[in-house]
């Protein structure tokens, strides 16, 4: 209980306007400065006022806490940039398209920087009509977002609270599991059958209190996926109250006939949805631009918690602009799809196991040996200045994630693991 407060005048400074007055700090360099600063009133608890509450460990417990969940986080670890040397890496460790954007868009955003100024368009209009005109859809319902990371997370504090399940697959996209801690909700995992996510393993989790089932298909970092049978048939499988959000950050990629990417069930279904990038075959991953498209109720729910300006102005007309340049996303499909077999059995050849991929990137698994295991080809080859990514925190400890690069990356990649396999042999 807090001893009886003497009312300062309204004018005193070191007072905040709230329903408790809270005791300000003195400026520690007011002396210096010459600067008298406002006298301290005594603290609530009788102490003496020179004392400094970020010192004393009696006053902790009146320092800001984040709410429960927050301090469980492992914050999320991006793919390595640099590599030792100051010599330009070859990085192959976030799945970036080597093609680059279309110069349609790197022209988009050269010409918006005129005007920054102004606010973006809140509503990013171009770029929701440009996505509505590709894929034929109705742009209320395409909500954009800083990255389909910012969608992902948004969902995740709209649709779950604390005592909530957000449940997602053993290897699945990092993400997953921090935006369900930071929304205080429990996380909730289900195992995986050959570094694919299992429909039945999901259900047989789903509990009262799940609340969103989060699936990346294909997911990262494996680079396996779920047919569109197998994704209705998770959706028939969960109750109509729980969100099935579906992650097709890599769906341009994907080359199989029985493969969607969640369009049919958005549009068949009150509650899926699905986000998608610009950061991948767009290459626009610097300027963080996604999309999610929703049922009605949904965008509405996203709507109102989204920053009011939250893409700017050059990722709307940029990302416009790529959308609008097809024949760049084809380009970039033929590449993948000569180069992805390619390092598949190249790799193997070399006697290294690769798991199935139908994205832009193969996760190598490597022998549990020390000297010829992840961690040392990982030193190995950062040696020779290329970069993948170790997938650990993936729980895939034995194997690194090589995105698929330009033809002289690709070529390279291969001799430096040849290089390493026969060094460690
Ligand atoms: N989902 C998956 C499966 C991803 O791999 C990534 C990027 N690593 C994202 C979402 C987020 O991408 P962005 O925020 O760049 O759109």
């Amino acid at each position: 209980m807090v001893g009886k407060e003497e009312p300062l005048p309204a004018s005193d400074p070191s007072r905040v306007p709230g329903p408790t007055a809270r005791v300000l700090k003195p400026l520690r360099f007011c002396g210096a400065l010459g600067i008298t600063g406002p006298r301290l009133a005594a603290p609530p608890n009788g102490r003496s006022g020179s004392v400094d509450p970020l010192e004393d460990p009696q006053m902790a417990p009146l320092a800001p806490k984040p709410r429960p969940g927050v301090l469980d986080i492992e914050a999320y670890v991006p793919g390595e940039s640099h590599v030792p040397g100051g010599i330009t890496p070859i990085k192959l460790s976030s799945n970036e398209t080597p093609l680059g954007p279309s110069p349609k868009a790197r022209a988009a955003f050269a010409a918006a920087g005129a005007g920054l100024e102004r606010y973006p368009d809140g509503q990013a209009t171009a770029l929701r009509q440009a996505i509505a005109r590709r894929f034929g859809l109705n742009p209320d319902r395409i909500v954009c977002g800083a990255g389909s990371d910012e969608l992902i997370s948004l969902i995740a504090h709209a649709y779950l609270g604390p005592g909530d399940e957000g449940l997602f697959t053993e290897h699945g996209f990092l993400l997953y599991r921090i935006v369900v801690l930071a929304a205080g909700a429990v996380p909730v995992v289900a195992p995986e059958t050959g570094y694919r996510a299992d429909v039945d393993a999901i259900l047989a989790r789903v509990t009262a209190r799940t609340r969103i089932v989060f699936l990346a298909n294909p997911n990262n970092p494996t680079g396996t996926y779920l047919s569109i049978e197998e994704v209705r048939r998770l959706r028939a499988g969960l109750p109509a109250d729980v969100l099935l959000l579906l992650d097709a950050a890599y769906a341009e990629y994907v080359r199989r006939n029985d493969y969607e990417a969640g369009l049919e069930l958005v549009a068949t279904t009150p509650n899926t949805v699905m986000t998608r990038t610009f950061s991948k075959i767009f290459g626009l991953a610097g300027l963080r631009i996604g999309w999610a498209y929703c049922p009605e109720a949904i965008a509405d729910a996203l709507n109102r918690i989204r920053g009011p300006f939250n893409l700017s102005t050059p990722s709307i007309a940029a990302g416009a602009a790529a959308m609008d340049d097809w024949a760049h996303i084809e380009a970039s499909v033929r590449h993948n799809d000569q180069w992805l077999p390619w390092l598949t059995a190249e790799i193997e050849k070399l006697g290294l196991q690769t798991t199935p991929s139908v994205a832009n990137f193969i996760l190598v698994h490597f022998p549990a040996a020390p000297g010829r295991d992840a961690e040392a080809c990982d030193h190995f080859l950062k040696g020779r200045g290329i970069i993948l990514r170790r997938v650990a925190g993936y729980g895939l400890p034995g194997a690194l994630r090589l995105t698929v690069g330009t033809d002289a990356e690709n070529r390279a990649v291969v001799d430096a693991l040849a290089a390493f396999v026969g060094a460690s042999a």
